[in-house]
């Protein structure tokens, strides 16, 4: 008997999974590739994740970043010295593979190359269809990503919205291989950040705010990297509003629930978080604590949304008057000290964001 069957093998549903084993929970892992991590993604993570985790992340890490450097269109740069813990880069295949073994290690089954393709409650059990055959369990985590069909058969909006992405990557090492590259101005609305990964980089690129088209993106993307670099179109999910994260005996974590801050990007942070906090609620909602599931949603809400909220806001005004915000807010020390701060996981975006306001509303209205 499966307690819990989980769709999806990135760092939300291997978060969860690595969780509800522990704590002895009979737990599948669905994956539908045949290997883990051709997500597109820059591979930039916090390192406030390992306090959640008792196991060390360091085969995990590929190169650490710290010096940031923002330019506008790739002139007119400031460069700062993190004052904050190292960020970390991943390799997303060698991460997400690494989460997974942890997860197996502490008891969780995980089936490969096998494709969700419906899901359905007959009042006791999820009936989960799959390419491999069907599967039953009590409890359902759609972990399947900010493309994956699970939210919609669940009845769930999740708190996202799609937003459009592109990625290249770059096979030599890079000449700055603790540096991280944010890039304003070179797309409309939104931003480039161009991270070392060690041997190589990616860069990736993300219209924030407005209707992007994907082909534009690529297009301004493919003139950051410069001819003969492969770039790819591709969807984020970026936290949008409040929104339930559970249902009956279900609930949504990561790209699923749509997490991803909106003002810089960063998606696995939260997905790990909320991978943490559905396998709390599952034990507990599995013990017999009837209110467990709806507990998830408000304190994903309290945790991490009630930020998000500030984070939109704050994106709404700064990719609308991106140069301005450049001039005034990026281009300050402390402004980039902040950032990175928050990049780090190490300040939240309440401690910045009346400040922030009030330095562009002060430079927009005329008697701001
Ligand atoms: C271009 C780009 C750059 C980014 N850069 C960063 C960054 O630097 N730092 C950062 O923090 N975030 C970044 N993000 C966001 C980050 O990649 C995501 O937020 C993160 O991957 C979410 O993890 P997840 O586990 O929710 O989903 P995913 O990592 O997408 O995992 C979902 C898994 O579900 C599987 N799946 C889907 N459908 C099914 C199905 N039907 N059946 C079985 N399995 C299924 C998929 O194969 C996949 O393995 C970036 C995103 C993009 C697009």
């Amino acid at each position: 008997m499966t307690d819990c069957i989980i769709v999806g093998a990135g760092p939300a549903g291997t978060a969860a999974a690595y969780h509800l084993a522990r704590r002895g929970l009979k737990v599948l892992i669905l994956e539908k590739g045949e290997t883990l991590g051709s997500k597109p993604c820059g591979g930039g993570v916090s390192p406030a994740v390992a306090a959640w985790f008792d196991f060390d992340f360091s085969p995990a890490i590929a190169t650490t970043v710290n010096q940031v450097r923002f330019t506008w269109q790739q002139g007119d740069p400031v460069e700062a010295q993190l004052q904050t813990q190292p960020m970390w880069m991943v390799q997303r295949p060698i991460f997400d593979q690494f989460l997974l073994s942890q997860a197996e290690t502490a008891g969780a089954t995980v089936q490969m190359a096998t494709t969700v393709t419906g899901l359905r409650f007959d009042g006791q059990t999820w009936q989960v269809t799959t390419n491999q055959g069907p599967l039953t369990a009590p409890y359902v985590i759609a972990a399947d990503g900010a493309e994956g069909p699970c939210a919609g058969w669940l009845g769930l909006k999740g708190m996202g919205k799609r937003a459009i992405a592109a990625v290249a990557s770059l096979a030599e090492p890079p000449q700055f291989p603790h540096q991280a590259q944010f890039d304003f101005g070179s797309v409309k609305q939104g931003f480039i950040w161009n991270f070392p990964q060690g041997d190589g980089a990616v860069i990736s690129a993300a219209v924030m705010e407005g209707n992007g088209k994907p082909a534009e993106l690529a297009q301004q993307l493919g003139r950051y990297v410069g001819n003969g670099v492969t770039v790819k179109a591709c969807v984020m999910k970026l936290w949008h509003q409040q929104g339930p994260l559970h249902g009956k005996n279900c609930l949504l974590v990561g790209d699923s629930a749509g997490l991803a801050d909106p003002f810089l990007a960063e998606g696995i942070r939260p997905a790990l978080l909320s991978g943490v906090k559905a396998a709390e609620a599952i034990a507990a909602a599995h013990g017999g604590d009837a209110q467990a599931l709806a507990r998830y949603s408000e304190e994903m809400q309290t945790a991490w949304g009630h930020d998000m909220a500030l984070a939109q806001r704050l994106a709404g005004l700064f990719y609308k008057f991106t140069k301005l915000a450049y001039k005034i807010g990026v281009k300050q020390p402390l402004a980039t000290r902040l950032m990175s701060q928050i990049l780090c996981g190490e300040l939240s975006y309440s401690a910045v964001t009346d400040r922030a306001f009030q330095a562009l509303k002060k430079n927009i209205l005329p008697f701001g």
